[in-house]
């Protein structure tokens, strides 16, 4: 493709714990995210997704590598390509109570990171479009997250991440612990607000079903290293590393665990 990602990183690695008890994280992981794209990345439970969505969004740092986005490293310690960063990419993880403050009522949420991004304007008007824009019913701002459902939850952590108009979102699992009922809702929301936006989307999940649901391309993540890469469909029809095929094959045991590679 012609031009620069929008988003990369370029042979990251990341390593937790001693020298005598090390886990690799992340081992040498380059991954390119282009414009309008929506790019899977997928793994089993602890092959490193979380940690290269907190390395993306520079909640966290590589032990070695490089992380770009709009083609600046963001690993510079320059103020501005940070700012440009924490407004341009936002993210959405998978425990909407993890990530909504629960003494803040709903509406503040959603207004919090224009208010930390100082975004000029009527804040409030924004709220309810965005709060709108989910599908949650008028009068959801004076809410606390404990009165609303997981579905509705992650609807608000949804509005939250449109706010300061990002042109990338990376989604964490963002599905995986809803349930099944409101699942297809709220992936079918995400996918419509990325078309509907022209955003890019970066879509983590150990599930390769919901990937080929909402992906054009997919990265597969085994043990921290990136052990194939293509079109999803592709890739479904001809996986060419057993692990990509077992995770296939695990499809249809949402949430299970693979247990025969
Ligand atoms: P995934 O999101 O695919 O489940 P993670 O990125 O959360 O994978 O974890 C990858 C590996 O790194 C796992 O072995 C996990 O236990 C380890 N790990 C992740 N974060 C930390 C941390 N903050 N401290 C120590 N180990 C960690
Ligand atoms: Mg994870």
């Amino acid at each position: 493709m012609a031009g620069e990602p929008l988003l990369e990183t370029v042979a990251v690695s990341r390593t937790y714990g001693s020298r005598s008890r090390a886990v690799h994280a992340l081992s040498r992981v380059s991954l390119r995210l282009w414009e309008g794209e929506r790019l899977g990345v997928v793994g089993e439970s602890g092959s490193g997704k979380s940690t290269l969505a907190r390395i993306l969004v520079a909640l966290e740092r590589p032990d070695q590598g490089e992380v770009r986005f709009q083609g600046r490293s963001v690993l510079s310690g320059r103020r501005q390509d940070l700012v440009s960063l924490r407004k341009g990419v936002q993210i959405i993880f998978q425990d909407p109570f993890g990530s909504l403050d629960p003494r803040l009522r709903v509406g503040q949420s959603v207004a919090e990171p224009l208010r930390a991004l100082r975004v000029p304007g009527d804040h409030s008007r924004r709220v309810q479009q965005l709060l709108e824009a989910v599908g949650l019913p008028t009068g959801s701002e004076r809410l606390y997250p404990h009165q609303l459902s997981g579905g509705q939850r992650q609807r608000v952590a949804i509005a939250r991440a449109l706010a300061p108009e990002p042109t990338a979102l990376i989604a964490d699992e963002a599905v995986s612990a809803l349930d099944v009922s409101v699942r297809a809702q709220v992936l079918n929301l995400i996918a419509d607000l990325v078309d509907r936006l022209g955003l890019s989307l970066i879509f983590i999940s150990h599930d390769m079903a919901v990937i080929r649901h909402v992906c054009t391309r997919v990265l597969v993540l085994y043990r921290g290293e990136v052990v194939e890469e293509g079109p999803v469909d592709q890739i479904f029809e001809a996986p060419q590393h057993p692990y990509t095929a077992a995770l296939i094959r695990s499809v249809p045991v949402l949430g299970g665990r693979i247990q025969d590679i």
